[in-house]
């Protein structure tokens, strides 16, 4: 979708600090990280979020998790991290292209605000 922030970063139009990538996700660098680890990691193909999703989508969430616990993984979050999936207005979601957030680095309060 031409005019999606998210898909203009995995097609490297606008630029971003990439952490990983393959056929099916993109993750990068939060732009203004909540924690010392903050990644988001997206499907490439254009999703506008949790709600949206359909049991076509149910591999690729489990990816997405599984993409997360390995980069936490790497960077060494042995201590604990949280994924977070921000979906619609009240939940905050500012991006309308599907992105889980990998946080850690920090105790992280809960519940979150
Ligand atoms: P949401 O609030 O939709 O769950 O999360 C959107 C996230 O995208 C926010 O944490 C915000 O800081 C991040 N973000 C927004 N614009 C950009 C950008 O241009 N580059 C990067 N790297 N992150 C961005
Ligand atoms: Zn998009």
């Amino acid at each position: 979708m031409a005019a999606c922030l998210f898909c203009r970063i995995i097609s490297g139009e606008i630029p971003s600090r990439k952490v990983y990538e393959d056929d099916r996700t993109f993750a990068f660098e939060d732009i203004r990280p909540g924690a010392p680890t903050h990644i988001l990691l997206l499907p490439k193909r254009h999703l506008a979020g949790l709600a949206e999703a359909t049991a076509a989508d149910e591999s690729l969430l489990g990816y997405l998790q599984l993409q997360a616990a390995e980069l936490a993984r790497r960077r060494g979050l042995d201590r604990g991290y949280r994924t977070v999936l921000n979906v619609g207005p009240d939940a905050g979601q500012s991006v309308f292209h599907l992105h889980l957030h990998l946080l850690g680095g920090r105790p992280l309060s809960w519940p979150p605000g």
